[in-house]
């Protein structure tokens, strides 16, 4: 069942959303060589728990850890760990939930650690427009999948990989609500497009084959080819203003 929020949810939602995205923030200003994956995660918890809320991630399905923390051929639900060092050219995945007053939101982004090349810097820009080129189709009474398409078209156009095995979701009081949200799909086709949805969008991109694997772990996702991979990820809302993009605290793209 798909979870239409009022106003009062809605503004529910940007309290979550905001938190979020302020969390990510810290990650990415703390980012250094030399720090581990664990770094990186006690810092988001930090900020998370200083703002009086509570990491979504934290025991969710078991994950032991605040964030996500992924690098480099690692696509998403990397385990935070002290013996992570991350290194300068390394791409690192933060992904980030903050659970406030009974709403969650949901964040993710691909930063380079110190200087990375125009190859690799492509596919994290490529991976962040895919999601604006998708949320230029999120207007009611279009189709979930005019979205869908539009993000997986914009990835194939240059060449990138789409991982498919893992999609986008609703998200309100839980950290996943129904519809799924794929990066790939069929213009005209899925749910029909309302005020009051707030969804996850979250395009996952490899610069190889989109096939990935999970490690023994149970959580890691890894790229079956070893070719580095990138995520974006934004809660949104669609209201009868048109698009909000909840857990985005400063602009990274051009409106
Ligand atoms: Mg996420
Ligand atoms: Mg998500």
């Amino acid at each position: 069942m798909i979870t239409i929020k009022n106003p009062v949810q809605l503004s529910g939602m940007r309290d979550a959303g905001r938190i979020t995205g302020e969390a990510l923030l810290a990650a990415r200003d703390s980012l250094k060589p030399g720090m581990s994956t664990h770094d990186v995660d006690k810092v988001v918890h930090d900020y998370i728990v200083k703002q009086g809320a509570t990491p979504s991630f934290l025991g969710y399905g078991g994950f032991p850890a605040s964030a996500c923390v992924s690098v480099n051929d690692e696509v998403i639900h990397g385990i935070p760990n002290r013996k992570r060092i991350l290194k300068e050219g390394d791409i690192v995945k933060i992904d980030v939930g903050a659970y406030y007053k009974g709403f969650h939101g949901d964040s993710a982004r691909t930063f380079a650690v110190g200087k990375t090349d125009a190859a690799t810097q492509k596919l994290i820009d490529v991976t962040r427009e895919s999601f604006y080129v998708g949320i230029k189709k999120l207007e009611i009474g279009n189709r979930l999948g005019d979205v869908c398409s539009a993000i997986g078209e914009h990835i194939e156009k240059n060449g990138f990989g789409i991982v498919t095995d893992f999609v986008g979701h609703g998200i309100g009081e839980h950290l996943h609500e129904s519809p799924e949200v794929p990066n790939f799909g069929r213009p005209g086709r899925g749910v029909r497009l309302c005020s009051g949805m707030t969804l996850a969008i979250e395009p996952m991109v490899n610069a190889g084959s989109g096939r990935i694997y999970v490690l023994p772990d149970g959580w890691t996702v890894k790229t079956l080819d070893r070719s580095l991979s990138a995520h974006y990820e934004n809660t949104v809302a669609l209201t009868d203003n048109g698009v909000e993009i909840l857990t985005l605290i400063e602009k990274d793209y051009p409106f």
